[in-house]
């Protein structure tokens, strides 16, 4: 990392510090203004948001259109506000130059596109270092201070796709503050298990699916590793996983919401109640299918989001197809930062089914997670096809009936539905991984979806 970086992300560090002592007034006056002064620079930049927020200059946020990944793309050269920008050419520069800066100091990230088309993000020198901050933040809340005195040694278990945010951030960080040991979550588990018995890592960071099959590993004694703190991201941390992962390495869990649309959204505390939202950098609008708000302890059906920061490509009311919940009260930090306390996955992980009314209604993934937080498997995945259900589930003993399973799973959607689809149960060796080395919990097969 270079040394206006290092200076950068330090100075920034310290002044993201500060907004943690602000009331709940304080924050929300800086809200409004760096709002104003964002929306000011996209009208006066951005031909795209002249022509899509015409006639409503002055509307309030939520009265403004909705932001999708497909209309950002699809407008992507005239939404950026330097005009040198293009498209074409950044995809150019991914295939011929993946780890230097596009014209020279645009850092840029991708999402997977693992189905549908890769959204693209660009940061500029201060605001890849308000992304590196955000990171650092949720670090320092689990007791990881930016320390140039010590090399901290990190594992990290998730893609190593080069346009990957976890990766880039990881690179930018590589030294001083951090010696990382950087495993691809595809690759075999013994070979992950034995890389981290080699290295033992003071922080372990991996997906929630990830992080639950290692405890599992250190339950049965193959992994011999005592980190000093776990971080979980990008899945579905279950309540049951939780408690697994805290069973065999203390109350150490710390976990994370992040989007490369984003950086870090929201970060758990050490009073580990919630994870605080970084309202200082993000509006975050919970919203239902029709973007009407919804109140704290109700379930969203996405998420509104406006990047406080990023001038280069002003991310307005943009739409992530994530179901969070809000939580009232506050928490004993007295961070002024609001909580959420439920992040249950993209919409997509929503299965709907024909209840017997006649009616399709949609199940929530809660549903599921509270079933089979109640069966001791290593792991498992609920396909939805034409047919029916199909659950995978590893870590069942040879022989051992699956008809407790099916009916656990049967009653909870006969609850529901007051009807139950065909559920089949196959007692397979391990969940397979998405190109990525994800391990969604819940998938529909029935046709296919566009999303990442
Ligand atoms: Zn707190």
């Amino acid at each position: 990392m270079n040394i206006e970086t290092v200076i950068r992300l330090l100075g920034t560090a310290r002044q993201l510090r500060r907004h943690e002592h602000w009331t709940r007034d304080q924050l929300e006056t800086y809200q409004n203004e760096a709002l104003t002064k964002l929306r000011a620079s996209a009208y006066a930049h951005s031909p795209f948001y002249r022509e899509f927020h015409r006639g409503m200059y002055h509307a309030p946020l939520n009265e403004l259109p909705v932001l999708t990944k497909r209309t950002m793309m699809d407008n992507f050269d005239e939404l950026v506000t330097d005009r040198s920008i293009h498209l074409a050419d950044i995809r150019e520069h991914r295939n011929t130059a993946p780890d230097s800066r596009y014209l020279g100091h645009y850092w840029v990230n991708a999402t997977s596109g693992s189905t549908g088309s890769p959204g693209i993000f660009l940061y500029d020198g201060r605001e890849w270092a308000i992304v590196l901050a955000s990171f650092a933040r949720s670090y320092e809340w689990a007791g990881l201070r930016l320390n140039l005195a010590h090399r901290r040694k990190i594992a990290v278990i998730s893609s190593t796709t080069p346009w990957h945010m976890s990766y880039v951030v990881g690179t930018t960080l590589q030294s001083p503050w951090v010696s990382t040991l950087r495993l691809a979550a595809t690759e075999p588990l013994e070979r992950i298990v034995d890389q981290l018995n080699e290295w033992q890592p003071e922080v372990l960071v991996a997906y929630a699916s990830m992080a639950r099959v290692l405890a599992v590993e250190q339950m049965e004694r193959r992994l011999e590793v005592s980190p000093k703190v776990v971080f979980t991201s990008s899945e579905v941390l279950t309540d049951e996983a939780r408690r697994l992962i805290e069973a065999v390495w203390g109350k150490r869990l710390f976990n994370q919401y992040a989007a490369t649309e984003t950086a870090g959204i929201a970060a758990e505390c050490e009073h580990h109640v919630a994870l605080h939202l970084f309202e200082d950098l993000i509006l975050v609008e919970n919203v239902d299918e029709h973007n009407r708000p919804v109140p704290p302890g109700v379930y969203g059906d996405k998420v509104l989001i406006t990047t406080l920061f990023n001038y280069t490509q002003p991310l307005i009311r943009y739409e992530l197809g994530d179901s969070i919940r809000l939580a009232e009260g506050i928490c004993a930090c007295g961070r002024p930062f609001a909580l959420v306390d439920g992040i249950q996955g993209r919409v997509e992980d929503t299965l709907t089914f024909l209840a017997a009314d006649g009616q399709t209604k949609a199940i929530h993934p809660n549903v599921f997670h509270q079933v089979m937080d109640t069966v001791p498997l290593r792991e498992w995945q609920i396909i939805q096809r034409d047919d029916g259900l199909h659950v995978l589930a590893s870590g069942l003993e040879p022989g051992e009936p699956t008809s407790a399973l099916h009916d656990a799973i049967s009653s909870a959607l006969t609850e529901q539905l007051n009807a139950a689809p065909a559920i089949r149960i196959h007692p397979v060796d391990a969940i397979p991984r998405t190109a990525n080395g994800k391990a969604p919990l819940i998938r529909s097969e029935l046709h296919a979806q566009a999303a990442d």
